[in-house]
C-alpha cells in the first residue's frame, strides 16, 4: 500500500460496497449493502432484528466474508485471504460488543487495555503513553490497578471502549452501547463518546440515544439499505419508522432532538 497523497482528502474510514452474503446454511443475510462513512463521521446503524446489522458488522474485519461485493476500511481492503494486511484491518476496525465480559479477560484493568497494543509490538514508555491516553478518554485511569470484574457494568462498557481505543483504531463500531446501563452509566457514555475525536458506526435499538450521537443514521432491512439519512429527519418519518418496525420511546420528540 502507497502512503496517502499530501493535501489529499483522506479515505474514508468504512467503504461497503454491493456487500451480498449467505450463510452456509442458504440463509441470504445481505443482498448487496453499499455505506459509506466519512473519516470522523459518527453514523448509527438501525434496523429489526434480523436486519442483517451483526452479518455487516462480522464483515468489516474479516470475521464472515466469501459473499459479494467488497469492504475497504481508510483505504485498506478487508482481504481475509492476505493474513499481514487482515491483522491491520483488525486493528483499524475497533469493535465493542454488547457483553464487556467477552472483551476483559485479564487480572487488571491496565493489562486489559495493554493486551491489544502489546500484541501489536508496542513495549514500555510507548505502550504505557497507549494505556493511559485510552483510559482517561473513558474517565478509567484511576481504575487501572483494578480487576475488571470489580468494577460496575458501566464501568465495565467504559474499559471495553478503552481496549479499542488504545488500538488506535480507524473506526469504532460499538454494538448497543446503552443496553443493560443504568440512566447516569447511559448519559456518562454518551459524554465520554461525543468526546471521542473517532469515526463511529453504532447498531443501536435505542433511537433517542442514535438521536443524541448520531448525525447520521443508516436503516438497515431485509439485507438492504432501506435508509440512510440525517437522524433527525429519519425519526421524524413515522411512516419509515413503522415500515422497518421502529419505535420511539413514549413521548420522545425527535423535532426537539439536539442533532
Ligand atoms: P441483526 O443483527 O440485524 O439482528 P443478523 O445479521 O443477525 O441480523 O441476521 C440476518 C439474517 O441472517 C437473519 O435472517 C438471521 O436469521 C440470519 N443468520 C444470522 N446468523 C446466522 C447463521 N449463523 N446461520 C444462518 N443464518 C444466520
Amino acid at each position: 500500500m502507497t502512503g496517502p497523497d499530501r493535501g489529499a482528502p483522506p479515505a474514508p474510514s468504512l467503504e461497503v460496497k454491493g456487500l451480498a452474503y449467505a450463510y452456509p446454511d442458504g440463509t441470504q443475510a445481505l443482498y448487496g449493502v453499499d455505506l459509506t462513512v466519512a473519516r470522523g463521521e459518527r453514523v448509527a446503524l438501525l434496523g429489526p432484528n434480523g436486519a442483517g446489522k451483526t452479518t455487516l458488522v462480522l464483515h468489516l474485519n474479516g470475521i464472515l466474508h466469501g459473499g459479494l461485493g467488497e469492504v475497504r476500511v481508510g483505504g485498506l481492503a478487508v482481504d481475509p485471504g492476505d493474513r499481514k494486511s487482515l491483522r491491520e484491518i483488525r486493528r483499524r476496525v475497533g469493535i465493542v460488543f454488547q457483553d464487556p465480559d467477552d472483551q476483559l479477560f485479564m487480572p487488571t484493568v491496565r493489562e486489559d487495555v495493554a493486551f491489544g497494543p502489546a500484541n501489536l509490538g508496542l513495549r514500555g514508555a510507548e505502550l504505557d503513553r497507549r494505556v493511559r491516553d485510552a483510559l482517561s478518554r473513558v474517565g478509567m485511569l484511576d481504575a487501572a490497578d483494578r480487576p475488571p470484574q470489580h468494577l460496575s457494568f458501566g464501568q465495565r462498557r467504559r474499559v471495553a471502549v478503552a481496549t479499542v481505543l488504545a488500538m488506535e483504531p480507524e473506526i469504532l463500531v460499538l454494538d448497543e452501547p446503552s443496553s443493560n446501563l443504568d440512566p447516569a452509566s447511559r448519559r456518562e457514555l454518551a459524554e465520554i463518546l461525543l468526546s471521542l475525536d473517532v469515526t463511529v458506526l453504532m447498531v443501536t435499538h435505542d433511537l433517542p440515544y442514535a438521536a443524541e450521537l448520531c448525525p447520521r443514521s443508516v436503516i438497515l432491512s431485509g439485507g438492504v439499505v432501506a435508509a440512510d439519512r440525517p437522524t433527525r429527519d429519519l425519526l421524524m418519518d413515522a411512516e419509515l419508522l413503522a415500515a422497518h418496525r421502529l419505535e420511539l420511546p413514549f413521548g420522545f420528540d425527535p423535532s426537539a432532538a439536539v442533532r
